[in-house]
């Protein structure tokens, strides 16, 4: 338990202060580090350039100046985002990577632009008909961009041979943190919720081959530990985040265990590979089209519901918490065909709403306490 415990508190010191994180990267490294808005961003190609890619999931501030860019009806996220852009958090980065998937980050990208026009910001556009051949071939062309971007920043050329490397290192993420949720289902009186978060999002302030390693050494110290059956409930997490950590801390409080998650910010960034190949852009655009379930891509077939259902019984777990992250369209518009599939399946579902801001978690304690209870009951 001693490593477990050693490596758990050093990710939380990287998750406490992302700022000393990063500066302490580009100290060592004398290289530089590109922020990467939600949701999607191709990572490889500026760890390829040496660069520190960190993650800019918002976080708890209060919002004041993010109010000239931004009505209250857009998600805490971005309005977060905005306001640590204009307080100067983000001064410490060469540029930020700006997806465009829903129109609160269509206009952020063009807020950005006058809000911080100190830090340089590159928009990525990935194209809604991912299946067809010029969809690969659009992606590609952006991606394009992104490289020729990080190859201005870090002054250095990116080789095929520098980006299948930074593939390899991210794949290896991938199945490493694929590995690192099984484990951890199978040992949930040590990985509570909120340290199940903290382990995944330390990810986003530390280069990824370094936190792989750290992952790799803790799983097996997981799987070294005796198996303990669990007495609580067990549930399943789907939507954008899980944030902030006093809600997560309600499902410990009310023996709820996290055993599996559809989360943005969590699973869906690492349950897909980037397939095999030589051209390492066209690699990482054929990767887009094998993504799916996920509230952001164009998903006719709609698989997000039998998806829940598979994790739901893969995980034998007793029901499904949706973190619906206040003002998210595209969460709002997948949501009431997922809960008919669940209700059809039988699946008790609970709708929770996220938002960063949240003053305090009193509603979502009541919330969290009735549907355990509901869960004990059946
Ligand atoms: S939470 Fe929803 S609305 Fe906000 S950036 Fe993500 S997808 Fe867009």
């Amino acid at each position: 338990m001693e490593k477990i415990n050693a490596i758990i508190a050093e990710m939380n010191t990287v998750v406490s202060s992302p700022k000393k994180a990063v500066s302490a990267f580009k100290e060592e490294t004398g290289k530089e580090a590109v922020g990467c808005l939600p949701v999607y961003c191709p990572e490889e190609i500026v760890h390829a350039a040496g660069i520190l890619p960190v993650g800019m999931w918002g976080g708890q501030t209060a919002l004041s100046k993010s109010h000239t860019y931004f009505p209250a009806f857009a998600c805490s996220i971005l309005q977060s985002a905005m306001e640590f852009a204009l307080n100067g958090v983000y001064d410490n980065l060469a540029a930020v990577i700006i997806p465009a998937p829903c129109d609160t980050l269509k206009s952020f990208g063009q807020d950005w632009i006058s809000a911080a026009p100190q830090v340089r910001s590159i928009p990525i556009v990935y194209p809604q008909m991912s299946r067809i051949e010029e969809g690969v071939e659009y992606l590609k062309s952006e991606f394009e961009i992104v490289k020729k971007a990080m190859e201005e920043i870090s002054g250095e050329t990116i080789t095929d041979e520098a980006l299948n490397n930074s593939i390899a290192v991210y794949n290896e993420y991938r199945k490493t943190m694929r590995e690192f949720v099984k484990a951890a289902a199978e040992h949930l009186e040590i990985i509570t919720p909120a340290i199940r978060h903290l382990l995944i999002k330390a990810a986003f302030f530390m280069e990824k081959g370094k936190h792989t390693s750290m992952m790799k050494e803790l799983i097996s110290e997981l799987k070294a530990q005796p198996k303990v059956e669990y007495k609580g409930k067990k549930v399943v997490l789907t939507g954008i985040m899980a944030e902030p950590d006093s809600l997560l801390d309600l499902f410990a409080q009310n023996n709820m265990a996290v055993v599996a998650d559809d989360l943005a910010h969590e699973s869906r960034l690492f349950r897909t590979d980037v397939p095999d190949g030589e051209d390492g852009l066209e690699r990482l655009a054929r990767q887009w089209p094998l993504m799916e379930g996920c509230s952001l891509i164009y998903d006719p077939q709609k698989k997000r519901g039998q998806m829940l259902i598979d994790i739901v019984r893969e995980n034998r777990a007793d029901g499904v918490v949706l973190c619906m992250m206040k003002f998210c369209d595209p969460e709002e518009f997948d949501y009431p065909i997922f809960r008919k599939e669940l209700e059809a399946a039988g699946i008790p579902l609970l709708y929770l709403e996220i938002d960063q801001q949240m003053p305090s978690a009193e509603q979502a304690r009541t919330r969290i306490q009735s549907f355990a209870e509901m869960l004990d009951s059946m």
